[in-house]
């Protein structure tokens, strides 16, 4: 098979790059062994939401996805940032900023990842020009001075003119094309859910400082009727593990009070993931005919939630690179 991109990866990343570069008119494949799970409670599902900020959604826009994301899309129309100290935790300082002084009507969307990449499958399986293999991974390079000959695990062979590795941290097209990492590790994890709320979030996105790590709400549409936001919580190794060990009830109690309250009661309301707080960079971005982007390239601490906002830039900025040398 002959095509003009090859990208191993259909996370997010993946998938935008993928919807990005056949709305332009190129012709793509896209393999990922993992199709995407269906609901929030399948297993692998990913329960971290991303806060899309104002750049993404227009590149999304550009990619033609964000007429089919918008209405799962919880606009982030302020943040509250608060300091509290103490054992429970106890409100110290805060400050709540706008993002009317902006003159903007939102600073981000807040999106659920599962369901982002659900609809974003779905939109990439209708894209014409867009070949999207699910369920079949990449497996070899062999990168020639004018094509890369990628073979995938069905036993495909594709001939692109350019292979993009959004397949992750670990990515396997990333060690094929000889290109190291390095990597930054801090000693902590952050636990990643879904809470429902007494008190509605009036799409306010909430960070709790204490010691230990932040807290943060991000809001989600509403589950089972019930206001809810997503939470990341980063804490010291240890202690994140014995809060993945406790039982569902304990859990909720624990965080409505690491909470402050702001929310009243919290109860947890999806299953829990755990993920390592590491920096990790490639050594290099790019090698003969091969170019690697997102979390194959970088991985950025959660607190900022610029990870995946980044990566969309990546795909943007390759997007105008093959655009401007086809
Ligand atoms: C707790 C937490 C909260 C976060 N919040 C935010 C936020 O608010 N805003 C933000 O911008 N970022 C955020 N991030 C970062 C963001 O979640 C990640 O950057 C993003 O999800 C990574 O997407 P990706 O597509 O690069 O990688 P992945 O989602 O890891 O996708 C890689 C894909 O490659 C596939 N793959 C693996 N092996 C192969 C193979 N052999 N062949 C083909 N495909 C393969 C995998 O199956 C997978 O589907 C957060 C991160 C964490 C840990």
């Amino acid at each position: 098979m002959t095509k003009d991109v090859f990208i191993s990866g259909g996370g997010i990343a993946g998938l935008s790059t993928a919807l990005g570069f056949a709305n332009a008119g190129f012709s793509v494949v896209l393999a990922d062994p993992a199709p995407p799970p269906d609901t929030m409670t399948s297993d692998g599902s990913d329960l971290r939401s991303t806060a899309f900020l104002q750049p993404a959604r227009a590149l999304l826009e550009g990619a033609g996805i964000w007429e089919a994301l918008a209405p799962y899309a919880t606009p982030l129309e302020a943040l509250r940032v608060i300091d509290s100290k103490g054992t429970p935790p106890e409100i110290q300082t805060e400050r709540t900023f706008q993002s009317t002084d902006l003159g903007e009507a939102a600073f981000g969307w807040n999106l659920p990842n599962w369901l982002t990449r659900k609809v974003m499958t779905e939109a990439a399986a209708a894209a014409p020009n867009l070949d999207l293999r699910m369920g079949v991974g990449f497996q070899g390079l062999l990168a020639r001075e004018t094509e890369a000959i990628v073979t995938l695990t069905d036993g495909t062979r594709v001939r692109a003119k350019l292979a993009i590795a959004a397949d992750g941290r670990a990515s396997p097209l990333r060690q094929a094309a000889g290109i190291d990492v390095s990597t930054t590790r801090y000693g902590q994890k952050a636990l990643a859910f879904a809470v429902t709320h007494e008190v509605p979030h009036d799409c306010i996105s909430t960070e709790i400082y204490h010691h230990g790590g932040a807290f943060v709400l991000v809001p989600l549409p509403d589950v089972k009727g019930k206001p809810a936001s997503a939470v990341v919580w980063m804490n010291d190794g240890a202690r994140a593990l014995q809060l993945m060990a406790l039982e569902d009830d304990a859990f909720s109690a624990t965080v409505t009070e690491r909470a402050c309250n702001v929310l009243g009661e919290l109860a947890l309301a999806s299953p829990r993931r755990l993920w390592p707080v590491v920096t990790q960079t490639a050594d290099r971005l790019s090698a003969r005919r091969v170019a690697i982007i997102a979390e194959a390239a970088h991985v950025l601490p959660p607190i900022g939630a610029q990870g995946l906002n980044t990566s969309l830039k990546d795909a943007a900025i390759l997007l105008d690179l093959a655009k401007s040398k086809p």
